[in-house]
């Protein structure tokens, strides 16, 4: 049934927001399919809780289109090469980015050498920036999960910084080449001046800096 909403709905928050009423409302003994998937891929297991949080952290996002990102990944919407070549049986399944490997989706959105490159640079970044140790943990990069309370970890920068780069990955489907550092830079910065004039608007700087302000001593910052 929630694969069949997905393809139904269009973009808009009516859409988005059921989507998300579905997903914590469920039995709670429920596991949707896509999240088997990613355990498996992953080598983990989440509770019900955990994987509330997860959810809580991929629908109450910066916009519409960073919620629409995160939904389609975690619910592995993309169609990667293994996929469609289980549909046809024509297309090869191979990676499109020259590895040699099978393009399954955890491939393409983790284990690839390519993106590997650029996880391994955006996690290294975000742990300068913000002082925090996250690790180059998949659970943590493509599905929130993580050990702070939902505030905590939305103050730490940390939640933006993913969601740029989960953004950008997408941008780069079907091709050989993977976002570039500078891609993932311009990203955090443009998102950085969109929650300003936000929090400017409804007089709420104080958050602003809470979130930003490690961004704006970093050498990441740009002009704004
Ligand atoms: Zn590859």
């Amino acid at each position: 049934m929630f694969e069949r909403l997905l393809e139904t709905r269009r973009d808009g928050k009516y859409g988005i927001s059921k989507v998300y009423r579905i997903l914590t409302e469920l039995d709670t003994n429920t596991k949707l399919i896509f999240i088997t998937k990613w355990e498996r891929d992953m080598g983990v297991g989440f509770d019900e809780d955990r994987q509330r949080k997860m959810f809580r952290l991929i629908h109450d996002n910066v916009s519409m289109r960073e919620v629409e990102v995160n939904y389609k990944c975690v619910t592995r919407w993309h169609i990667t090469p293994s996929v469609e070549h289980k549909m046809n049986g024509e297309n090869s399944n191979m990676c499109w980015r020259g590895c040699g490997e099978i393009g399954t989706v955890f491939h393409i959105w983790w284990e690839c050498p390519k993106i590997q490159a650029f996880w391994k640079i955006i996690v290294k970044l975000i742990e300068e920036i913000t002082e925090i140790d996250i690790g180059l943990d998949p659970t943590t990069c493509l599905l929130y999960n993580v050990e702070t309370s939902v505030n905590k970890y939305k103050d730490s920068g940390i939640w933006y910084f993913l969601n740029a780069a989960k953004g950008l990955i997408p941008k780069f489907w079907r091709r050989s080449e993977v976002p570039r550092e500078e891609d993932w830079i311009n990203r955090v910065n443009q998102i950085g001046r969109m929650k300003r004039s936000y929090h400017m608007q409804e007089d709420r700087m104080r958050v602003y800096f809470r979130r930003w302000g490690k961004v704006g001593k970093s050498r990441i910052e740009r002009e704004i």
